[in-house]
Formats: structure tokens, sequence, C-alpha cells
């Protein structure tokens, strides 16, 4: 690499009135942002690429994640009116507070993890999903329901 300057031996990239240059030691005064040449470039791809697919693949969690379904109001609600319950009387079974159970069915709070159990177990309805991120595992398992379908089909 040559000085684009006075084409002496360039040891040093640098901006001269906007356009990147190779210089010398002597030449770069007159640059900004001077810094020196990285030479061997494939090593230096090869390390950054791998540190990308690193990182791309890092925030890909395994486990699934638990959430509460999008139309848990709708389904208390339901699953209460079946059982032709008050709000108070499911309340009281649940040894929660009336108003908590009435924003629930309002779709107006989520319950907490531990409300939402016991919903599930005193009115035998699901409201806690297992979510597959995306990633590894919701990769496997359709692979895993495709041969359970093909299989019930023969
Ligand atoms: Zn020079």
């Amino acid at each position: 690499m040559r000085c684009e300057m006075c084409d002496k031996e360039a040891t040093l990239k640098g901006t001269v009135e906007g356009s990147e240059l190779s210089l010398c030691e002597s030449c770069s005064r007159y640059a900004k942002n001077t810094r020196l040449l990285q030479r061997p470039a494939p090593v230096m791809k090869r390390n950054k690429s791998a540190a990308a697919r690193s990182f791309a693949r890092a925030p890909a969690p395994a486990a699934p994640e638990k959430r509460i379904v999008g139309d848990y109001a709708e389904r208390v609600r339901k699953a209460r009116e079946k059982r032709n319950w008050t709000q108070k009387q499911l309340a009281e079974k649940l040894a929660e507070k009336e108003s908590l159970l009435a924003k629930v069915e309002q779709d107006k709070t989520v319950p907490s993890f531990r409300v939402a159990e016991k919903l599930e177990q005193t009115l035998h309805i699901t409201l806690i999903t297992e979510v597959e991120l995306p990633g590894v595992a919701a990769t496997g398992k359709a692979v895993a329901l495709t041969i359970g379908d093909i299989l019930k089909v023969k």
C-alpha cells in the first residue's frame, strides 16, 4: 500500500478533505480520523462474521415461555356463567377479591399466574399456555408435529 499523497510506504489511513486515503506517517498530519492500516482482511472478516453468528444465535431461548391466553376474560366469564356462579361466588371459591375478578372478566387486568392457576382448577379451563419462541425449540416442535401427523394418517 502506497501513500496516496507522496507515494511512500503507507502505514495509516485518514480522511483528507472528505476522501479516505492511504497515507504515510508524514502525510497523516494533514488528515483527520487517522488510524493504522488493518492488513490481514480475510482473518478480520472471518472473526467478525463468527461473532455476528454467535450473537444472532444467542437470544433464541430453548425453553417455552408461559403466557396467559389472549381471551382469558371471555374464558373465565363463560366458564363461570356456565356454572351459574356470580362473580362474588367465584371470587370466594378462589379466595380472591371480587373486584379483581371483575377486572379480569372485563379484560382490564391480566390475572397473575397464581390467580390464573386457581381459575384453571376451579373452572376447569385453560388460561396458561406455553408459547414456543422462535428458535430451535419452535423448529423442533414443528417437525415433531409433522411426523406425528404423518403417522396418524397412515
Ligand atoms: Zn505521504
